[in-house]
């Protein structure tokens, strides 16, 4: 049985009172015990954020971490800093780090090893753009950011990483997949797994989806077989509709 997993990106939105206050709000909840919970602040509120819920299941994760250990990285975060603050888990390959900060699968692989190697677990986006799909090209790009960037992966590693299909046209548009289309393709990723990496770790990897993620399709979407959560942006800022979507399995 996967782990449900609802993870909310609060991207480069909130200042220090307001992250404060969502998650008063958001702790005050009793969310259903089989569901985990995480929240991605600021890197400037996250050791806040742990001290503040470090009374509740409600775990924090980090936005981006840098592939290298440490050194003349200017404005950069190294996974030990992570760590020591109390979080273990990044998201890495957000389609936003992609885009705008040039992180191609050479680079994400490194963040990968580098949060691996430090005992930080990871939530791996991927995901492809409206011309993929529009010329039918959604499981090959999909394929190629996956084996680019895990086919080395340790069998051991595997506990430790978290998907997450993310279609690029879908990221903030209010035009979410389909529950059929993700179906689709997480179905197409836990086939990726089991080829390379054997059913027992296809069975165990959670593939959550992301993408315009609401109260009102989340259910549909989240009951899907091979769908096991989501990472939901912009929903994940206004607390009722993100305490919704958790509520939604
Ligand atoms: C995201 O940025 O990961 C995301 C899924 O955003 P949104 O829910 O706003 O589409």
């Amino acid at each position: 049985m996967r782990n449900k997993i609802v993870a909310g990106n609060w991207k480069m939105n909130n200042d220090a009172n307001k992250t404060e206050a969502l998650l008063e709000k958001l702790k005050k909840h009793n969310f259903n015990n089989d569901v985990k919970v995480m929240v991605s602040p600021s890197f400037t509120n996250l050791q806040k954020s742990v001290i503040n819920l470090s009374d509740s299941k409600i775990e924090v994760i980090a936005q981006n971490m840098n592939e290298s250990e440490k050194g003349a990285y200017t404005g950069e975060v190294s996974p030990s800093m992570i760590k020591s603050i109390g979080v273990s888990r990044v998201i890495i390959g957000h389609s936003e780090r992609r885009a705008y900060y040039n992180e191609n699968d050479q680079v994400l692989k490194k963040k990968i090893n580098n949060a691996l190697k430090n005992q930080i677990e990871i939530i791996f986006c991927f995901g492809e753009q409206i011309s993929d799909r529009r010329s039918r090209k959604e499981f090959e790009i999909v394929k190629n950011q996956l084996s680019n960037t895990l086919l080395k992966i340790k069998e051991s590693d595997w506990s430790n990483i978290i998907l997450a299909y993310e279609p690029i046209w879908a990221i903030g548009t209010g035009e979410n997949a389909t529950a059929e289309q993700a179906q689709e393709m997480h179905f197409f990723v836990r086939n990726w797994l089991k080829s390379n990496f054997g059913t027992k770790i296809s069975e165990m990897v959670p593939i959550l989806y992301g993408g315009s993620v609401k109260p009102d399709n989340a259910s549909e979407i989240f009951s899907q077989p091979d769908v096991d959560g989501g990472l939901i942006g912009g929903a994940s800022l206004i607390i009722d509709d993100f305490i919704e979507i958790i509520n939604s399995f």
